[in-house]
């Protein structure tokens, strides 16, 4: 197993003063499944104060010294490295009430996770699987460290950790682990919303987004209780083929693993059980259900503590998701003005994802989609104006010209932007100051 020179020799030194020490956790999960590690831990057998000892030559810096964590810069290569410590009581099903070191490597690997997160590993002993987490790595299994409901009741966030690590991993949940997840599911509300939210977009990003989000509704249906109602909820349009919750699964998988598309795919029909109404023909409508999943969807994400930037980014692709227009620069130019250049890339390929959650003699084709991305970014490499950043008149233009500083300014400018947008007015500062002095000087 690969190694960076710093964590070698930070376990080396360790080694070299009597004490056991081993990388551990996700980055020999992640080296032994061939992908390269974000960040190396390294586990140790030397108390937190001789750990400083050993490194007293090097920038130790405290980062968890309470929990037995120091960082290490080693040739400015950072390395955190934790004693071996057992969990004690979790009275909040989240945190330990204390922590206890220990000399027992297998006390610190049994306080683990999953098997696959209880690995260990030094060049000196070679890889410590003391729960067969190898063996669950190699046949594709997240498998709780002793019993499931014992370690999803001691910390409740490990449920959500689960199904991201089956969804990322692109693993399945041992049938113990599965059902014990299920039947904890509860616990997830005590858990903090930014740990959820963290979590939830990290799942949401893997491969197997759409299963786990199928399979495991009913859970993740504690974090977004408005998910529920999607599972079952049967479309009765010919277009569809599956139920919302399945058609929303099909939508998630289809768009890039970028949190903000993927969040906009899971929340983009949540209003519709809300929204349904039959016609004469017995075929099912959902008016207004854009908007409106876009307004609950604000809520999901002020209730889950999102940042701003991600939530307001989400509710306008998903408030526009149902917005038809033709593939004409006039029309693209309307959208872009609408919602700016990114979020329209974003909305077709969420649209694109869209038509691929159904049926599929529906699909439009490739070319569709891409045809709108096309024309989008042919306007904005020709600079053409669909903004009041690129329209050829400004406020200094218009004071110059003898208006008067203020808000009307802003009224006026948008007027031009409009005029412009509707190919009214070319966007040219003479012609622009001549329709604004005609239409709204005031004398
Ligand atoms: P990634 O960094 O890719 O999210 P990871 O497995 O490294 O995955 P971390 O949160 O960095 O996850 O934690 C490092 C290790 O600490 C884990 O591999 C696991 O052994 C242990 N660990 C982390 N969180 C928990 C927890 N809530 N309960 C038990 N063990 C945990
Ligand atoms: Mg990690």
């Amino acid at each position: 197993m690969y190694l960076p020179n710093e964590v070698k020799k930070a376990i080396s030194m360790l080694e070299k003063s009597g004490y056991e020490a081993y990388a551990v956790g996700g980055c020999v999960r992640d080296s032994l499944l061939g992908k390269i590690p974000t960040d190396y831990d390294v586990t140790t057998s030397a108390f937190p104060e001789e750990t400083k000892s050993v490194f007293k030559n090097e920038h130790v810096i405290e980062t968890g010294i309470k929990h037995g964590t120091v960082t290490v810069l080693i040739n400015n290569y950072p390395i955190e490295i934790t004693t071996f410590r057992i969990d004690k009581n979790y009275s909040d099903n989240r945190h330990p009430d204390s922590v206890e070191f220990t000399r027992s490597l297998k006390e610190d690997l049994s306080r683990r996770d999953f098997t696959v997160n209880a690995l260990a590993y030094s060049e000196k002993t070679g890889l410590v699987d003391m729960f067969g987490g190898l063996s669950d790595i190699e046949h594709k299994i997240i498998r709780c460290v002793g019993s499931p409901d014992a370690r999803f009741e001691e910390d409740a966030l490990r449920i959500m950790r689960g199904l991201r690590f089956a969804s990322c991993l692109g693993f399945d949940l041992e049938e113990k682990t599965a059902a014990s997840i299920y039947k904890n599911r509860e616990l997830l509300k005590n858990v903090s919303a930014e740990r959820l939210f963290s979590e939830l977009k990290k799942l949401i990003c893997g491969k197997d987004a759409a299963k786990i989000l199928v399979e495991h509704a009913e859970t993740l249906s504690v974090l977004i209780p408005e998910l529920l109602p999607l599972k079952s909820f049967e479309q009765h349009h010919f277009r569809h083929d599956k139920d919302v919750l399945g058609h929303t699964a099909a939508v998630l998988q289809n768009v890039s693993p970028v949190p903000a598309l993927r969040l906009a795919a899971l929340l983009h029909d949540i209003a519709k059980p809300l929204c349904q109404s039959f016609d004469e023909n017995g075929t099912a409508h959902y008016f207004g259900h854009a908007p409106l999943s876009a307004q609950i969807a604000e809520e999901i994400l002020l209730r889950l503590k999102s940042d701003n930037e991600t939530k307001n980014a989400v509710c306008l692709l998903i408030r526009h998701h149902g917005d038809r227009f033709p593939a004409e620069p006039k029309a693209i130019k309307r959208m872009l003005s609408k919602i700016g250049p990114k979020s329209f890339d974003d909305l077709i390929t969420l649209m694109r994802a869209d038509d691929l959650g159904k049926r599929p003699e529906y699909y439009p084709g490739e070319e569709f989609f891409q045809n709108y991305k096309n024309i989008a970014a042919k306007i904005i490499a020709d600079e053409e104006c669909f903004s009041l950043k690129n329209l050829a008149l400004n406020g200094r233009d218009l004071i110059s010209a003898g208006f008067a500083p203020g808000p009307e300014m802003g009224r006026i400018l948008s007027a031009l932007l409009e005029a412009v947008l509707e190919e009214d007015l070319p966007n040219q500062k003479e012609k622009l100051l001549d329709y604004a002095i005609k239409n709204f000087l005031q004398r």
